[in-house]
């Protein structure tokens, strides 16, 4: 019989090792379970010249501040390496190249692998991330368009886009910085979009808009508590274009999700399935929940969740 768990963590991206920190602090018998070989999510598979729209200081996860000045904005690869540090410092329970193929549940939950290993715990803490389900809406005439489509995750550098014609769809980060890049090289570029670009100056009487978020309290504003799943402030953060679908991980835990993939479940405790928590989902307890600065206050809450119900 394989070791019993007290919780088992989906993913080592930044919401898994967010819920790695409060597990340790707490006391769990825990482990993180990861189908790649570093612990750095999805954040290696970023377009190249993906700079964090929050600056270092407001860049951290628990318990270990980003090692950049507090006003410069970290580059992909400085996120990359800080979540590896981050890791290492801490000394997580991982087990890399271990991948969830899907989950029995009785009392108990079994994980099975794709090794075929089954893995048992009393809880789960889903933190798989969206990146492997990104959204290519239908467009009507989509078949008869005879150039690319790509969606934003296949994106890397702008040089394959010279000297041709290129539409970006969307308005959030992400689109404006890959449609600014792509401009540089490519003939027309224009970017397709249902609302005018709100652009939020990143600086206001000398300090990051970030600042100022936590000043009014926006950052951490509980829409979830009022049923509203994000709040936006007008399309100045993105989130990608990727939808929460998690059916990946979950596959197999009855009622978990409902018919579309999404988590029926609120501020990140399922509403179906006892047992069964979430990390890093948009807007699951606060406009920052899905970024690398909001998803410590959420992994410190569901911890303290399954902390109440006496585990740990
Ligand atoms: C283009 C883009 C730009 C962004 N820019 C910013 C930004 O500037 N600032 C910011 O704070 N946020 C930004 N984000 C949002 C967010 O911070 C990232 O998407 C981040 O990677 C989410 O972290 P995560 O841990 O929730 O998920 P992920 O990083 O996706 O990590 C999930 C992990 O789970 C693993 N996994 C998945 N399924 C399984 C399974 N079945 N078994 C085992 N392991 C599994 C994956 O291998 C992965 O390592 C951006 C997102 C995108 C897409």
């Amino acid at each position: 019989m394989s070791e019993l768990y007290d919780v088992i963590v989906i993913g080592a991206g930044q919401a898994g090792l967010a819920a790695g920190y409060h597990l340790k602090k707490n006391g769990f018998h825990y482990v993180v379970l990861e189908s790649n070989t570093e612990p750095a999510g999805s954040w290696p598979q970023y377009y190249d010249n993906l700079r964090l729209f929050s600056p270092a200081s407001y860049s951290s996860l628990p318990g270990m501040p980003f090692p950049l000045k507090a006003d410069i904005y970290p580059t992909r690869d400085e996120v990359i390496f800080y979540l590896k540090m981050y890791a290492k410092h801490n000394n997580f329970p991982i087990h890399f190249n271990v991948r969830v193929d899907r989950v029995e549940k009785n009392e108990l939950f079994y994980l099975h692998t794709t090794d075929g290993e089954v893995y048992r715990t009393k809880n789960i803490i889903c933190a798989t991330g969206s990146f492997n389900q990104p959204f290519v809406p239908k467009l009507e005439g989509g078949e008869d368009f005879k150039g690319t489509i790509i969606h934003s995750s296949q994106y890397r550098k702008p040089d394959a886009f010279r000297k041709q014609r290129v539409i970006v769809v969307g308005r959030g980060n992400s689109a404006v910085q890959i449609g600014a890049e792509i401009s540089e090289r490519a003939s027309v570029t224009t970017l397709a979009v249902l609302q005018p670009v709100q652009l939020v100056p990143q600086r206001l009487l000398g300090k990051d808009v970030h600042f100022w978020m936590k000043i009014i309290g926006y950052d951490a504003f509980p829409f979830w508590r009022f049923g509203v799943t994000v709040g936006s402030p007008g399309g100045a953060i993105d989130v990608g274009g990727f939808k929460n679908k998690l059916r990946d991980g979950l596959h197999g835990v009855e009622g978990a999700l409902d018919d579309r993939g999404y988590a029926v479940q609120k501020g990140g405790l399922s509403s179906t399935v006892p047992g069964l928590y979430y990390l890093g989902l948009s807007g699951q307890r606060s406009f920052a929940s899905a970024t690398i600065r909001g998803v410590g206050s959420d992994a410190k809450y569901v911890v303290k969740h399954l902390k109440r119900r006496g585990l740990g």
